[in-house]
């Protein structure tokens, strides 16, 4: 009896002494975490010391960055070291929401708890799982071509983001000369969730989002416009790319017509776009795990009714990052709730012992999950009766944009939508800057990322 009392009480004490012994090292953790990361000793974390960082992998295993010998290396094709210049940096600190970056101390290992004081030689750091495919990312860059833009395309089911491209971009690996270069032009800013453009048409889905959610569907059916190329709404003028004629809600979303749904947000009024706008994700940060993104921004605080009726077009003040509506579109395509994006799917030890994966976490709901049907189908006819099937070889909704950018410069061309293949259950914007048509310079990026995304997953 007692021999078997004595040995729980051992039992007990390995226990409690190696509970105490975590919480010491983890308090001993968050306070000497920064102090140790700004040792200039401390080689492994200088500006272009990466040289003992480890691993980073994408959804499939492929290594995409790894050290050897103090040196970082990069995955051996160019095209996917610039298509994910963005989201896996440069031994720099330039790119500000780059996985070597943010996860710096993760991937150096300087709060890796046997790392802590070692001499250098002994510390290792963790190795970094992405939820992206490199062969999609790949596809995304080579798409966008010489354009600069960008494109986001996540999972609306499970948050995981496949493709995030942002251009201009640059081989870290052979890193250019970029200072008054033209070419590079903001390259160190990842467009497709820290720069917000206009978003012209791609914002008529959030118009008709406040329709729906705020009108009745037989009210909204019942509502016939006649669009004669332009309008005189709010006391002046709005104007179309071309006459729409007798024109349906459904229809008019296919016509993307902007006298139309200038005319149904002043109808609807400042409140209700305003709370829609929120609810779509606008005014409010977003982060990806660790990484900030740009807010989007919808104020028509002091718009008049015209600049109201403008605003519902997405010109007026409206800004959205790619991130912004490819979300919408995931949470139409999710029954109205959007799941979260998220990069990092493991952070493990050199060694194979995983740390507990990140999920994509539920966002607020956007819409009910009937007008999310309803706005799925809205957006299937236009890419059926006025994109001609868009190129894509799957079942995709999709809403285009052509946003005005002030007199003498080319309107950004975007495009936002998703799947509704179950297999492939892909959300995606693009934008390509001065693209000039939404049609015709962003709809082909997104059919040969999609296209390539269907193939993939259907293997
Ligand atoms: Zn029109």
């Amino acid at each position: 009896m007692n021999k078997i009392r004595n040995r729980s009480l051992i039992v007990w004490f390995i226990v409690i002494a190696f509970i105490g012994g975590m919480i010491y090292f983890s308090i001993n953790l968050i306070i000497h975490a920064d102090v140790w990361a700004s040792k200039p000793q401390n080689a492994h974390l200088g500006t272009d010391g990466m040289g003992e960082a480890g691993v980073i992998t994408d959804r499939n295993g492929n290594t995409l960055a790894y050290s050897e010998n103090g040196t970082r290396y990069y995955n051996s094709d160019e095209s996917i070291r610039c298509s994910l210049l963005h989201t896996i940096g440069d031994e720099g600190r330039n790119i500000g929401g780059a996985v070597q970056n943010v996860y710096r101390s993760e991937l150096s290992g300087f709060s890796f708890i046997f790392g802590l004081g070692l001499p250098d030689g002994l510390t290792f750091g963790r190795n970094i799982q992405l939820t992206v495919d490199s062969e999609l990312s790949k596809t995304a860059y080579e798409a966008l071509g010489d354009n600069k833009g960008a494109v986001f395309v996540y999972n609306y089911k499970t948050g995981e983001i496949i493709a995030k491209v942002s251009a201009p971009t640059y081989d870290p690996a052979n890193i250019p000369a970029i200072d008054d270069d033209e070419a590079y032009e903001g390259v160190y800013v990842d467009r497709s969730i820290n720069a917000t453009y206009p978003p012209g048409s791609t914002f008529k889905l959030v118009t008709s989002a406040a329709a729906l959610e705020n009108m009745s569907i037989s009210e909204l059916e019942n509502r016939t416009y006649n669009c004669t190329g332009s309008d005189t709404i709010g006391g002046n003028t709005i104007t179309c790319y071309e006459t729409h004629g007798e024109e349906s809600f459904k229809e008019a979303l296919a016509h993307s017509c902007n006298c139309y749904f200038a005319q149904l947000a002043v109808d609807l009024g400042a409140d209700k776009m305003t709370e829609q706008a929120n609810k779509m994700g606008f005014n409010k940060s977003v982060s990806i795990g660790s990484i900030d993104t740009a807010s989007s921004k919808y104020d028509v605080s002091e718009a008049d009714q015209n600049e109201l009726g403008w605003s519902g077009v997405g010109q007026y003040t409206d800004l959205a990052s790619p991130m912004t509506m490819a979300i919408i579109s995931g949470a139409i395509a999710n029954g109205g709730t959007p799941t979260l994006p998220y990069l990092v799917s493991q952070v493990s030890l050199p060694f194979g012992i995983p740390t507990i994966p990140q999920g994509g976490k539920s966002g607020s709901q956007m819409l009910s999950s009937e007008n999310a049907s309803i706005l799925s189908d809205m957006m299937r006819y236009t890419v059926e009766n006025e994109y001609n099937g868009g190129g894509f070889n799957g079942e995709i909704c999709a809403k285009t944009g052509t946003a005005e950018v002030g007199e003498g410069k080319s309107a950004h061309a975007w495009v936002t939508g998703f799947s509704r293949d179950e297999s492939c259950p892909l959300a995606f914007a693009v934008i390509v800057e001065h693209g000039d048509s939404g049609y015709l310079a962003a709809l082909p990026v997104a059919a040969e990322v999609m296209n390539k995304a269907l193939q993939i997953y259907s293997e």
